[in-house]
């Protein structure tokens, strides 16, 4: 495509990605683009007599031979310890609504650190943070992305991941509410919905290993086991890919096998964060992300009109004409956006070009409002 429509655009990336990743009585989600993976709890009534027989089962299960398969009979192997040095600290954006204290997400954290550290010499250190209030975020995983996203973005520098603790409102196919998820795009938008170093630690492993994939046991399984506590271990194939990832770059978009997409996507989610900043009446903030959408993809249509609109309501018309006349070169059928530079040229009283603009605008089945045409009309003196 050559220019994207936003709308269409994020039906493609959230639509088409669903996978069930496992069977039984918890059924896993995955999702592509938006969060890297979901899930729910088991069904109460047939779950818990499950759990009950598991759980009876559990100290067997562990005399056989707990953590098989996991790096956990490692960690205290002087090669192993010696593989993760050097230590890196992750500094660490908290963000939590009302539903939890902070203290008690800092010594969750504090944990999580540990555990991190012992398998791939990673440290969480929390930096900087805010209480979030959301707005209409919290049915879309997407939006919920892009405001924390916009709500970290001049702050981007100074931190490398943006954990947010968030009791989800979004579903999952068949109503399921996700336990945690992971963006996409920068891999470094984390959400966890509950204070279980599970769900930490497979969405930061995610953001690691740069993989919506998972694997068949342990922390990167494709979701919380119904039983057991302590599922906290990466494979040692995982470590490996985690080791590679350990000193990127959390400001770089990276390239994960999607680069035939990556450069649209890449400005998609510049334009959504613009967006976000132009719905906050940002209006300098929003111009810059707009810049860096167009920057990364030139033809991208819509971009230059949302920017124009803004160089509109700041009276520059001149810019705004030529953004407007960037994007119709793009997509000579973006109605709206000769709307807007026949509004344009209104103000710059130049009438006859606004009506030209605004008739095309109308062939294109684009609904002028009535008040504009009634001051086009009088300010022109023609009654068109
Ligand atoms: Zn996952």
């Amino acid at each position: 495509m050559s220019n994207l429509d936003p709308i269409a655009f994020s039906k493609k990336l959230i639509g088409t990605c669903f996978a069930r990743l496992s069977s039984g009585n918890v059924v896993w989600k995955k999702i592509a683009y938006g969060g890297a993976c979901a899930g729910n709890e088991p069904k109460l009534k047939t779950g818990f007599a499950k759990m009950k027989k598991l759980l009876l089962l559990l100290p067997l299960v562990c005399l056989l031979g707990c953590y098989a398969g996991s790096v956990k009979p490692l960690l205290n192997r002087p090669e192993f310890k010696a593989e993760n040095e050097p230590i890196r600290t992750l500094r660490i954006f908290l963000i939590t609504d009302d539903s939890y204290r902070k203290e008690e997400v800092e010594k969750f954290v504090s944990k999580c650190s540990r555990l991190v550290e012992m398998q791939v010499g990673i440290r969480l250190e929390i930096v900087d943070g805010y209480q979030i209030k959301w707005e209409d975020e919290l049915d879309d995983i997407i939006k919920m992305e892009i405001r924390i996203a916009r709500d970290t973005w001049s702050k981007r520098d100074q931190f490398d991941i943006a954990l947010t603790f968030v009791h989800f409102a979004f579903n999952v196919a068949g109503g399921k509410l996700p336990l945690g998820a992971t963006d996409t795009f920068f891999w470094r938008y984390l959400f966890v919905r509950e204070l279980d170093p599970y769900i930490l630690l497979h969405e930061l492993f995610h953001a690691l290993l740069l993989q919506r994939g998972h694997s068949e046991e342990w922390v990167m399984r494709g979701g919380r086991p119904a039983y057991g506590n302590e599922w906290y271990w990466l494979t040692p194939e995982d470590r490996k890919g985690v080791l590679r990832n350990k000193w990127r770059d959390f400001n770089v978009m990276p390239a994960t096998g999607e680069e035939e997409e990556g450069k649209p996507r890449e400005s998609w989610f510049y334009y959504k964060v613009g967006l976000a900043y132009l719905k906050k009446r940002e209006f300098d903030e929003a111009i810059l992300l707009l810049n860096k959408s167009v920057e990364t993809n030139p033809k991208y249509a819509v971009a230059y009109e949302t920017r124009g609109v803004i160089c509109s309501r700041r009276k520059q018309y001149d810019q705004a004409i030529s953004d407007f006349n960037k994007a119709l070169e793009i997509d000579p059928s973006l109605a709206e956006a000769y709307f807007n530079q026949g509004r344009a040229y209104y103000f710059k009283n130049e009438y006859d070009r606004s009506w030209k603009d605004i008739r095309k605008a109308q062939d294109l089945g684009y609904k002028i409002p009535a008040e504009f045409l009634e001051a086009l009309r009088r300010a022109s003196g023609k009654n068109e």
